[in-house]
């Protein structure tokens, strides 16, 4: 017979993390750099009682359950505020990646049927020339105070703080199934229309605890944390609700993320890690190695959302910040792996320490992966298997907003990604399903390939693709940006790859561009390569 456990319950919701900060660390700050310039620093125990004044407002204009809120806005307080203040109420709290094209926004607007949106000044334009296209969206909010509002607006406007001010913060958060939706995220979309992964309050809460442990991100009220990932990217990497859980100084970074910005607030705030896009830390190093500087607190960036090349890791090492690289997908909330130690690492040599730190790391408790060949049969870790990579586990998508069907194949998602795991459980991306590039029946990886470019030391980005090819059916091509003032030639950088690649691996060539493409969250687009470069080999 079954004999329930007789302990207390109650749901997880993620108005119980920051009610949790502001009873056990209230004093603890949240500073943001505001799109207005200057530096803005409170509490949590004034997030809390500001996120209940919202709470009760959107409660009192009719926002309830299950409805969706848009934000398109960068990271700061106001942008906590909604995250919790609208799921605080079972609303959900959407937010907009407004580095998408216009269309892409009014699809995803539309698609969601975003009742209210709030959103950054900085963003005004953009509100004035979609709003019309968006005909469920009730009211459009500025984030700012009354006095800051546009004079002459298109659309009716309202200011987030007159919005909040008439409420009191006297509020208790309602209890409800912790399976209800919190927050909403549509994937970048780089192949057809965008698709919404719609989190659940349990969901997050668990993955903020998986992503606390000290084999995962190691998060610690100690750490002074800055999020530099957009809080419209994958929910900044669950940071602002796994920093509250742990009761963390908080810094929110607005619209700078230049090296300099960063540098100088790091600095100030005594940030101690952060996480990232590598076209961020390449950014950082780049701005610091051209000033002398190195890091006086700044000690961790998780590095994340595309391979980390093993010489931005190098790069970070030398101004005195360690490189923690990590996997996920918008699907997964987005953490599944992270690449720390493991019992037997310590005693690895530094070069095998090193070739450990290349690969994505090991699954975060919580998440289960496997690899498949193309027959679907699970494939051995034994580090030199490449498949498609599976992913179960809490904070998983089953299906995406508003489809019929679920996307799982027999209870596992299909990441498109392709991975070797190796005997101690560290999975190493070697591609994008994708962007593999199939020569002659063998695979090359691309990501391999673009990571010796990009160690030359007169390359200062490349991206590998491929490209149709008569004999071959696809060969490697980079494309690469050099480094200012340098006249390096493809030879050159060809003769590099010996010794370090078999030689069918090599490229064919490489192309020298001014600048590569990236999508809204900062990854090199691919797709715009493949469009341009694609029948190189052809011509
Ligand atoms: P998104 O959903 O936009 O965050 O994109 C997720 C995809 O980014 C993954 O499926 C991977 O292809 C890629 N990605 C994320 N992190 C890494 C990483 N550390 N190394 C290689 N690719 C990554």
């Amino acid at each position: 017979m079954e004999l329930p456990g007789q302990m207390m319950y109650a749901p997880m919701l993620l108005s119980s993390i920051l009610e949790q900060a502001a009873r056990h660390s209230a004093e603890v700050e949240i500073v943001s750099r505001r799109v207005e310039g200057d530096v803005h620093r409170y509490t949590y125990r004034d997030c809390h009682t500001r996120s209940k004044q919202l709470a009760q407002a959107l409660d009192a204009r009719g926002i309830g359950a299950g409805d969706r809120i848009g934000t398109l806005a960068w990271n700061g307080y106001r942008h906590m505020e909604l995250y919790f203040g609208v799921s605080g109420i079972g609303a959900v709290c959407h937010t907009i990646n407004p580095r998408l094209f216009p269309e892409q926004i009014v699809y995803i607007i539309n698609h969601s049927r975003d009742r209210f949106v709030f959103f950054d000044a900085s963003f005004a334009s953009l509100v004035e020339q979609i709003a019309a296209l968006c005909p469920h969206v009730e009211k459009w909010v500025m984030l700012c105070d009354e006095a800051a509002l546009p004079n002459a607006f298109a659309v009716p406007l309202e200011s987030y703080e007159t919005l909040i001010a008439g409420h009191d913060g006297h509020f208790t958060w309602p209890s409800f199934d912790e399976r209800q939706a919190a927050l909403l995220c549509y994937t970048s979309g780089t192949t057809g229309d965008p698709k919404g992964v719609l989190y659940s309050h349990r969901s997050i809460t668990l993955m903020c605890y998986g992503s606390a442990l000290p084999d995962t991100l190691a998060l610690s009220a100690t750490e002074t944390i800055a999020p530099v990932v957009p809080m419209f990217h994958v929910n900044a990497w669950g940071l602002p609700f796994s920093a509250t859980l742990v009761g963390a100084k908080l810094v929110l970074p607005g619209a700078k993320l230049d090296g300099e910005s960063l540098c100088s607030l790091f600095e100030q705030e005594g940030v101690t890690m952060s996480a990232g896009v590598p076209t961020v830390w390449l950014g950082f190093v780049d701005y610091m190695r051209r000033t002398g500087k190195t890091s006086t607190t700044f000690r961790r960036a998780v590095v994340g959302g595309a391979a980390c090349p093993p010489h931005l890791a190098a790069a970070m090492a030398e101004v005195g910040v360690k490189a923690v690289h990590a996997w996920g997908m918008t699907e997964l909330s987005p953490l599944g792996t992270v690449c720390s130690g493991s019992r037997g690492y310590a005693g690895k040599s530094a070069e095998e320490q090193a070739a450990i730190e290349a690969k994505q790391g090991r699954a975060v408790p919580g998440i289960d992966l496997k690899i498949v060949g193309s027959d679907g049969a699970e494939l051995p870790w034994d580090g030199q298997s490449a498949g498609d990579l599976m992913a179960r586990g809490h904070w998983v998508a089953d299906r995406y907003f508003g489809a019929e069907h679920s996307a799982l194949d027999d209870g596992w998602f299909p990441t498109g990604d392709v991975a070797t795991i190796d005997p101690d459980g560290y999975m190493h991306i070697t591609d994008r399903s994708k962007d593999v590039i199939k020569s002659g029946g063998e695979w090359i990886s691309s990501i391999e390939l673009e990571n010796i470019a990009m160690s030359h030391p007169e390359i200062e980005k490349a991206a590998c693709i491929a490209c149709a090819h008569p004999k071959w059916d696809e060969r490697p091509l980079i494309v690469a940006v050099r480094r200012e003032g340098s006249s390096v030639s493809a030879r050159d950088v060809l003769d590099f790859y010996a010794g370090k690649v078999a030689k069918w691996c090599v490229p064919d060539d490489i192309v020298f561009v001014d600048d590569l493409p990236l999508t809204a969250t900062g990854k090199v687009q691919k797709l715009t390569l493949r469009q341009r470069f694609g029948g190189y080999f052809l011509a």
